[in-house]
């Protein structure tokens, strides 16, 4: 593998993220190929004895297992942690393999984390079960109010973990009071930047430590595969993430990384164009059904606080009908918007969180994170959002909204 521009932090350095998106991390191996190489390959050859131990001894550049290292996921990892702005990225088979390693590989037992209480299902299934089962005392907040993080700090307080905005009733999360109050303490603070991605917000310019995704989201785009990436200092990521992964192997498959690469190729133009789609069409529904939740619309009581940490506000939002029985109703009277319980994918697709994404937490935790059984989540694609709009009319008029 060559090193290339792509690779050189002193002329990245100058590159703007459209840019960063296309060629940041680009390595060519000597048949100068333009599109990423894929290396399918579990592991590496030496040409002597000695070259494998240098290898193993760190003495000597070089891949050794892929478990560890592989060229094209290397090309990922470089490209997200130019995006994010961070010294260094690693990528994971899962948005959920990166979560449960940003937060095991820093934490043990007689810890304490304080987690936003609007969150992903899985993520609350690692703040309320997994971590408490492993000694590593956990309280959620309402992550709205910054305050609220700073009265639950106790001695032993390790880790802020929230996202914003959450999923799914888009509270936002005030990025610099939060990971300022983290600051101040030694807390990490990692934030789930899956909504918004580093295209439309990049919560270390705001403080954060940690960030990380689920890059099946936005940055594969158009629902191929799954993947997820944790991004840090270099001291993080060296010493304290990668002791944990590399040993515990939630690794990235290079056909994976090589996939998201291609999504990474046009995510500023999805993202962009389906930010602006998800605005026209919650302006539709905003007068059309009792409540929508969309940080992008004026409505939102946060929608300064949106606008002041993001570029956009992604194509991801919420609204309400009466109950499930309508929520449901509608999801069947849908013709073009598909029922899909996945988020930035090319296509737009609805889901009702009660019954599926959010299913698994109980229904007083549901209640709490202000999830009612009205709520229909809305992932706006691609598709001309006139014709979004169409299909929403006529599916609310079927069930007489
Ligand atoms: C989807 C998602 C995850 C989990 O990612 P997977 O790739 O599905 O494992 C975590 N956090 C948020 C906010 C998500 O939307």
């Amino acid at each position: 593998m060559k090193r290339k521009a792509g690779q050189d932090r002193s002329i990245t350095a100058n590159w703007r993220p459209a840019t960063l998106a296309i060629r940041g991390g680009t390595a060519r191996s000597e048949y100068g190929e333009t599109s990423e190489a894929l290396f399918l390959t579990s592991g590496y050859t030496y040409d002597k004895a000695a070259d494998a131990a240098a290898r193993f001894a760190g003495e000597q550049e070089g891949m050794t297992y892929s478990r560890l290292q592989n060229p094209t996921v290397e090309m990922l990892e470089q490209r997200i942690a130019l995006l994010e702005g961070a010294e260094a990225c690693r990528t994971m088979a899962t948005g959920m393999a990166a979560m449960t390693a940003a937060l095991l590989c820093q934490l043990q037992a007689g810890d304490h984390l304080v987690g936003g209480r609007a969150a992903f299902g899985s993520c609350r299934w690692l703040t309320d079960t997994l971590l408490p089962k492993f000694g590593i005392a956990t309280t959620v907040v309402d992550a709205r109010d910054p305050q609220a993080f700073l009265d639950a700090v106790r001695p032993e307080t390790k880790v802020f973990f929230f996202e914003t905005p959450a999923n799914p009733t888009m509270d936002v999360v005030d990025l610099r009071a939060v990971c300022g109050i983290a600051r101040e303490r030694g807390i990490v603070s990692v934030v789930d930047n899956a909504f918004a991605t580093p295209a439309l917000q990049r919560p270390m310019d705001f403080g954060a430590d940690v960030t990380a995704y689920s890059a099946t989201k936005m940055m594969d785009g158009q629902g191929r595969v799954l993947a997820g990436a944790v991004c840090g200092s270099k001291d993080f990521i060296d010493n304290t993430l990668l002791p944990f992964t590399r040993n515990t192997g939630p690794t990235l498959s290079p056909f994976n990384a090589w996939v998201v690469l291609k999504g990474l190729e046009t995510l500023d133009l999805r993202i962009q164009r389906q930010s602006q789609s998800a605005i026209t069409v919650g302006r539709f529904l905003e007068g059309r059904v009792p409540r929508i939740l969309h940080p992008g619309l004026p409505s939102h009581p946060q929608h300064d606080l949106a606008m002041s940490q993001m570029s956009a506000t992604g194509p991801i939002f919420a609204f309400e009908v009466a109950d499930r029985a309508q929520a449901h109703g509608l999801l069947d009277a849908l013709a073009l918007i598909d029922i899909s319980n996945n988020i930035g994918d090319s296509r737009s697709l609805m889901t009702h969180p009660a019954s599926t994404t959010h299913a698994g937490v109980a229904e007083d935790k549901r209640i709490e994170m202000g999830i009612n059984e009205g709520m229909l989540r809305l992932n706006v694609g691609l598709e001309d959002p006139q014709d979004l709009i169409d299909d929403l009319d006529q599916a609310l008029r079927q069930v007489g909204l």
